[in-house]
């Protein structure tokens, strides 16, 4: 497993170098994060992404991209051999420019650093700094409702396809009861089979 992991691992820092080194641009790019505490190359990051999860393709956005690899696959693909949607890229870029940013002031004696939850990428809660991995939901309402699992004793990784996708579960989920459900949902569940009952 370990090994396998580290050629995967290896495999990707290949792609990545090898990307890199063929275009002046994405090295300009990278050479600009973190210098501003604001991120500025957003774009060619995007465009960088996209050559990572097709070579040959010349498509520059992320959203784009996943729309044609899953129609290519006939939707035959697992969510991580996506790459991220533009929102969470975005998330993601403005954190590691954040990161950089402070990693490129620590000679300074006393760097003025702004608030972390100050639109770079996490959110204050309570006083804990959590990750806001999107700012949108992650799919329309309407393909919400209709995603669910079929697991048939406990909800746990790597099975369960809601919390593989990050989502609670809901009363279309084949479990009625499980650790990834909100009170609500549970409530829910609950009115709902009391309903069938009624009907039955
Ligand atoms: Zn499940
Ligand atoms: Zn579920």
């Amino acid at each position: 497993m370990f090994v396998k992991l580290c050629q995967a691992f290896a495999l990707l820092q290949d792609v990545i170098q090898s990307v890199l080194k063929k275009c002046a641009a994405y090295q300009a790019a990278f050479s600009q994060v973190g210098r501003n505490w604001s991120l500025s190359v957003f774009n060619i990051l995007q465009d960088f992404t996209c050559r990572l999860y097709a070579t040959r393709s010349q498509t520059k956005e992320v959203n784009e991209l996943r729309y044609q690899l899953f129609r290519a696959k006939n939707g035959d693909v697992e969510s991580g051999q996506l790459p991220p949607c533009e929102d969470c890229l975005h998330m993601h870029a403005l954190r590691a420019n954040y990161q950089t940013a402070i990693w490129r002031r620590c000679l300074e004696n006393t760097p003025s650093i702004p608030n972390p939850s100050d639109g770079h990428g996490w959110t204050d809660r309570d006083g804990h700094l959590e990750i806001s991995w999107m700012t949108g939901p992650p799919a329309p309402d309407v393909v919400l409702e209709f995603m669910s699992c079929k697991c048939i004793t406990v909800c746990k990784l790597p099975g369960c396809r809601c919390l593989a996708n990050g989502l609670e579960c809901m009363a279309m989920c084949k479990l009625q009861y499980c650790d990834n459900m909100t009170e609500l949902e549970e409530q829910e569940c609950e009115d709902e089979n009391t309903t069938d009952d009624d009907n039955d």
